[in-house]
């Protein structure tokens, strides 16, 4: 079986660098270095963050003394700074530059007095982190997270300031865009979808456009990965894996090639363990 991985896929620039801080602060530190909340959506990787550098996860900062505490590169809401820092906790800010970009989008509009729509997963960590720096910027703004695109679109407010969870598919935005264009309405759009979410759904949709099977691997608690495998279930027959344990061999059968893509937070080691098991089939 001829098998294709994605151009871009796996690890990005975000998920790379909380963990390099995370394992840097781990070496250098006699104290317990934490993440608050999960570093990253993965929980391979979490779980070998735990077993060669001792990092553990806790979900709440409270009691936790002498430690220092990694902040996820999701963000969080500026409370949370704070309480760490009444604590006397040493805070590692993991929080992705593009991210943070997101959260000063919404700080910005807030500021300037629009109602902000927030199109993302409204539990998501990114989204509460968010909503969190924009309602400290204006307590009394007007806020909605909207989890689709068309939930917008129906809602129709006369004025309106949008920002996307950085993981969003990038087609909803450009969607939005053309109907704000064509229906000439006074809303302000900022495209905060990152790159490397760009590049991994671009190169997800080509490559299902020429396989039988992709397979799609990555955390089942990972947003980027779920959205992975909804743009490739539009022309493949796919599947979402979080190891090779789950390959299931009648999902292969009939097929010749096989394309395989991972979420931002997917190791590499565990896309290599996954590739060689689709290939021994
Ligand atoms: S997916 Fe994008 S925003 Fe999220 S951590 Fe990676 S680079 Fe940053």
């Amino acid at each position: 079986m001829d098998v294709e991985i994605a151009q871009h896929s796996g690890f990005c620039y975000g998920v790379k660098e909380a963990i390099k801080l995370a394992t840097e602060t781990a070496e250098a530190s006699d104290r317990r270095t934490v993440t608050f909340g999960p570093l990253i959506h993965n929980p391979q990787e979490i779980e070998r963050l735990g077993r060669e550098y001792g990092i553990e996860r806790v979900d709440a900062l409270d009691g936790l003394t002498d430690a220092n505490v990694v902040i996820r590169a999701h963000g969080v809401p500026p409370e949370e700074f704070e309480r760490a820092a009444v604590q006397n906790l040493a805070v590692v800010d993991a929080t992705c530059r593009f991210v943070t970009d997101v959260q000063n989008a919404a700080i910005d509009f807030c500021r300037k007095g629009y109602p902000l729509y927030i199109v993302g997963e409204p539990k998501h960590p990114e989204i509460v982190g968010i909503l969190g720096h924009a309602r400290r910027e204006r307590p009394d703004a007007e806020i909605h997270v909207v989890e689709t695109v068309d939930e917008l679109i129906a809602a129709n407010p006369a004025r309106a300031a949008v920002v996307f969870q950085t993981t969003h598919e990038y087609a909803k935005y450009r969607r939005l865009e053309r109907h704000i264009r064509e229906q000439r309405l006074p809303w302000k759009i900022k495209n905060t979808i990152c790159g490397a979410t760009k590049s991994n759904q671009y190169a997800a949709d080509e490559l299902a456009r020429r396989v039988d099977v992709m397979i799609v691997i990555g955390g089942k608690n990972s947003g980027n990965t779920r959205r992975l495998v909804e743009l490739c279930a539009m022309h493949a027959r796919s599947h979402h894996v979080e190891t090779v344990a789950e390959l299931d061999r009648g999902w292969f059968e009939g097929a010749t090639k096989v394309g395989v893509t991972a979420g931002a937070s997917t190791p590499q080691w565990v896309v290599d363990d996954v590739v060689t098991a689709i290939e021994s089939l």
